[in-house]
């Protein structure tokens, strides 16, 4: 036997299997190097990566869909012949690398990190990050994504500080830093306060005690003020009740004030107005432990829809209080530390977390006969993001950045940028518009260490850069090993003012600056020189060889053409991005966005470990392939969320086996009739007007997914291609069936044309499957899809593609009447009606493919018009006329008008006040749609019946051949029994001619077929 001409295909592709074999093939023929080489001088496409945290040791699938995406519109645009930037980053240091590695090494709090040594703790964080970014790159080019590996930026280096620190100075010349000392969110376990962008979506479902409790009043023997509280802990700190002036407040028998709307059912023995008690002292819950004045303030915002209408003020534990506080003169007491203990002045509640002192301040107050009423409320609270620790309130001295000039410029450059979708530059809007001042200081240790040294004459001294740091140091340069405490702690300067020496603050800065500062530390903004490797600074150093590019190069290449990330980042590297970037250049740092929304597992319920619904992106790589993965994320519109998962995975492979299919009929036919098409000769002559079609139709798909590409939108591009499938399969193929039997060279043409074009387009969406194809469909063209560049093609020829479509339609239309009469699609039938399409030249066509003798144009008078009363909209408007309406229709007196309008019983219904039916009369079959009806007559008569059982048999026969694993060319001897003698008398030459039959023969009572 000869060589075939193309590597024969399996029944179904090892999608695992051949991904594997491609990622070898690209790494020894150098696949990608070969592109950006083909690229470069090429235009340029600027696409700027946003950070991956490096604190997990395997890519998770949801990593997993935006780097897809990346990839996805890197490889599009490289098709067209961009020249790119591949830089991947990894978030290196902050909150999340150390709260992993505290719980790594069983370290519970601040204070034992401390023990346990910062630099030996630095030491640890940096190798989580580096096992951690192996990992990660391992799955990312597993997933196929093309990247310059080995080249990525890691937040934590040197380099990326400075430019930091540079910002901040700028920040500080501008005069927009400052020191807040306000109330804040504080995580204890964390021991710090956490910023506005960080509570976003943090509030959970929580139980806490419920508290009514009285503050006896001082003026007022007997009598009481009751309050309502959820955080026992805060009553040692209460200073204050607050009342509504304008509210109506009434005494209980027993003494008790509360507000009297609050309790309507109640008598009260006097009522006041909340005006008249302000000022009445009270004695505080824990007046025995703290000592402080106690009054009653007014407060416009005391809620009168919860609570007694008389409220706890606490200012060292809460926002609204502490403001409260500095408008009335109010003391403050801070109850508790960093890590959310008592303080050792707090008595016996010392030493306790604010849950453990619930209990025994709930305790404490029944002894003390204030207790009204204890139970549980449930409520949203926030936690932290990072250890889910309830967070609580506390006041704290925060770096912040104003953003009062800020906010106007950052809305402009937004207003610059293009969003997908839509909405979410919106998002970035309200973002902007709402936004607080930015708190910058973390009381932390792994992360970048603000470069503020305030000196006790006053001056802010602000670092902005390590040669600076160098020239002001008094001493400890010697042991720096990195811009990071502990050894950045070690480094006093001096102070610009008077001389003498200052040490740095302890907090570090927000990880946001550290990812915000991308476009320019990456991009070597205000850089006298281009450093080679100059990039892996640091604890960045031996990790990357990232170079430190020169101002030229950034000016190259900044702003971002395009980033991606998803919705959540709106809030965080969106945004940080975007205040960097007004800061430093007054516009915006990208042009374009695509964002996307979360994913959620199949079902569409949160991926939880605990829930046990994740699914590791290695599994993900094993049981479906990245190429099935990549098809999910691809198609997902990025404006709802993504149900991920192996069932969705199975309907891709499905649709895939399709196209695999047809690939595998097309080598399977090609190699039959030694078909060789040459790479040259891509563009085909078709004069079959089928052919002709398939060419025009491919034609159409390209340019309808390089606008879906264009719009950044991958998801038409995927419904682009399973309507063009579809049309390969369904019709082109299926339609030419015969002619590649024959072995027809202008058929085989056109289909390798056909697929090779559809190759090259889904090559960014499915880099293997395509390659691999690729490799096995182009003999003499370019090695890889990946290097053929973008299809060029001519404007497709759409008034003929819509004339198909119309062709296709009512096929369609004809099969769903079929399949609502019962009657099999083999079963030829005499004669089918169409209105409503002219079908010009088709008729044959829709025959063949219906199974019909005779195909008509005309009114189809089969069908029967049925109008009911939409009674909803209807029976309010008619009221009792309603009646005769509802006979008159029942009663088929009625007429049908344009638009779907009806006149009866002398009114005119709209189309939106009846509902209309079309029914098949008896013996015909009816459907119709966009304006389309057709009717098959289903009348059968001996002759119809005979040629159905022929389709029967040459159906069954064909299922056999393929069962008893014949070739497709091998011929036999086909023996049909004697009760079918008719059949084959009139029909023989025919059915064997469709089963490759030499002979036919009638004979015993069995039906037979052997190899001839
Ligand atoms: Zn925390
Ligand atoms: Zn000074």
């Amino acid at each position: 036997m000869r060589e075939p001409i193309f590597q024969p295909l399996p029944d179904k592709p090892d999608h695992p299997g051949l991904e594997k074999e491609m990622l070898e093939r690209w790494e020894a023929e150098g696949t990608f190097a070969k592109l950006r080489e083909q690229n470069s001088g090429g235009p340029r496409f600027s696409f700027i990566d946003g950070p991956v945290t490096a604190n997990r040791f395997s890519l998770g699938v949801h990593t997993a869909w935006g780097r897809t995406l990346k990839d996805v519109f890197q490889r599009y645009k490289a098709l067209r012949g961009f020249e790119q930037r591949y830089q991947n980053g990894f978030d290196s240091q902050g909150l999340w690398i150390e709260v992993g590695v505290e719980r790594e090494l069983g370290l519970n709090s601040k204070r034992e990190i401390e023990e346990f040594g910062l630099e030996e703790f630095a030491r640890r964080c940096r190798e989580v990050v580096v096992r951690s970014s192996e990992a990660l790159t391992r799955g990312s080019i597993r997933l196929g994504q093309w990247m310059d590996w080995g080249k990525d930026y890691f937040t934590f280096s040197d380099t990326n500080i400075e430019y930091v620190w540079r910002m901040l100075k700028i920040v500080r010349e501008r005069d927009w830093l400052y020191l807040g000392h306000r109330s804040t969110e504080w995580c204890p376990r964390c021991g710090t306060s956490i910023s506005q962008h960080e509570l976003i979506g943090s509030y959970v479902d929580r139980a806490d005690p419920s508290l009514y409790v009285r503050f006896p009043l001082l003026e007022r023997p007997g009598e009481y003020l009751v309050v309502w509280t959820t955080t026992p802990w805060t009553l040692p700190a209460n200073v204050a009740a607050a009342v509504n002036p304008e509210a109506e407040y009434g005494r209980r028998a027993n003494g008790e004030w509360v507000a009297a709307g609050r309790y309507p059912d109640e008598h009260f023995e006097e009522k006041r107005p909340g005006a008249e008690l302000l000022g009445w002292t009270y004695r505080g819950p824990f007046d025995d432990i703290v000592e402080v004045e106690h009054r009653v303030i007014p407060w416009d915002e005391v809620s009168l829809d919860e609570g007694t209408g008389i409220v706890h003020i606490a200012p060292g534990c809460g926002t609204e209080d502490f403001e409260l506080a500095q408008v009335h003169g109010l003391e403050v007491v801070q109850p508790v530390d960093e890590a959310g203990r008592f303080y050792d002045s707090f008595g016996w509640l010392h030493g306790l977390s604010t849950t453990e002192a619930a209990e025994q301040i709930i305790g404490n107050l029944e002894e003390k006969g204030v207790l009204v009423e204890a139970g549980l409320h449930q409520h949203r609270y926030p936690e932290c993001w990072r250890c889910h620790t309830p967070l609580i309130f506390r006041i704290a001295d925060d770096w912040f950045i104003s953003v009062r000039v800020l906010r106007q410029q950052m809305l402009d450059a937004n207003a610059t940028v293009e969003w997908t979708p839509e909405y979410m530059g919106k998002r970035m809007d309200d973002w902007l518009r709402n936004l607080g001042d930015w708190n910058i200081s973390r009381r932390r240790y792994y992360g970048l260490p603000l470069p503020f040294y305030p000196c006790t004459c006053g001056h802010m001294n602000v670092i902005g850069s390590r040669r600076e740091l160098e020239e002001r140091a008094v001493s400890g340069l010697d042991q720096l090993e990195e811009l990071r405490r502990p050894w950045i702690d070690r480094v006093p300067v001096r102070c610009a003012e008077c001389g003498e020496p200052v040490e740095r603050i302890k907090e570090v800065g927000d990880v946001w600056l550290d990812a915000g500062i991308v476009p320019f530390s990456t991009l070597g903004w205000q850089s006298d020189e281009s450093v080679p490797g100059g990039y892996g600074t640091g604890a960045a150093k031996g990790l990357t060889t990232a170079d430190l590019p020169d101002n030229a190069y950034w000016e190259t290449w900044f702003p971002a053409d395009w980033v991606s990330e998803m919705r959540e980042q709106i809030r965080l590297w969106f945004y940080s991005q975007l205040f960097m970037s007004v800061v430093l250049t007054g516009g915006a740092p990208f042009r374009r966005v695509l964002g996307y929304e979360k994913m959620l597992d199949e079902n569409g319920r949160e991926m939880h470990a605990s829930w046990g619904n994740t699914i590791p992106a290695e599994d993900a790589f094993e049981r479906m392939g990245a190429d099935v993965m990549r098809w999910q994320f691809a198609a997902q519109p990025p404006d709802r969320n993504l149900l991920f998962g192996f069932g969705p995975a199975d309907e891709v492979k499905r649709k895939l086996l399709t196209f695999w299919h047809s690939v595998k009929f097309f080598v399977d036919y090609a190699n039959i009739a030694d078909f060789r098409p040459e790479w040259e000769g891509l563009e085909p002559e078709a004069v079959e007007p089928l052919d002709r079609w398939l060419v025009e139709r491919t034609r159409a798909f390209v340019a309808d997914a390089e606008a879906g590409y264009e719009r950044w939108l991958s998801p038409d591009v995927m419904r682009d291609f399973e309507v063009y499938l579809d049309d390969l399969s369904n019709w082109y193929i299926r339609r030419s069936r015969r002619r590649f039997w024959d072995g027809e060279e202008a058929a085989l043409r056109v289909l390798w044309y056909a697929l090779v074009q559809s190759l090259r387009v889904l090559a960014p969406i499915l880099p293997f499957l395509t390659d691999h194809l690729w490799r096995t469909l182009v003999l003499n063209g370019p090695e890889s899809v990946h290097l053929a560049g973008w299809p060029d093609v001519p404007e497709p020829d759409r008034a003929l593609l819509d004339e198909i479509a119309a062709v296709r339609r009512v096929v369609e239309l004809g099969r769903q009447a079929r399949s609502t009469s019962g009657i099999k699609l083999r079963q030829p039938l005499r004669r089918l009606v169409v209105e409503g399409t002219s079908l010009d030249g088709h008729l044959e066509e829709v025959a063949d493919e219906l199974r019909v003798k005779d195909v008509e144009l005309g009114p189809v008078e089969a069908v029967e018009l049925r109008v009911k009363p939409n009674l909803p909209v209807l029976g309010p408007k008619l009221g009792r006329e309603l009646g005769t309406v509802r006979e008159a229709l029942a009663a088929g007196e009625f007429e049908e008008l344009a638009g779907g309008r009806f006149r009866v019983a002398g009114r005119e219904l709209e189309p939106d006040e009846v509902l209309v039916e079309r029914g098949g009369r008896e013996g015909w079959a009816v459907a119709s749609g966009d304006g389309v009806t057709v009717a098959l007559d289903l009348g059968l008569d001996d002759e119809l019946v005979l040629e159905g059982e022929a389709y029967e048999l040459i159906h069954l026969v064909n299922t056999l051949r393929k069962e008893g694993g014949l070739e497709l060319t091998d011929r036999i001897v086909l023996t049909v029994p004697e009760a079918q003698r008719e059949l084959a008398d009139r029909h023989g030459e025919w059915i064997a001619r469709e089963v490759l039959a030499t002979e036919l023969r009638v004979a015993g009572d069995e039906l037979k077929l052997e190899k001839s």
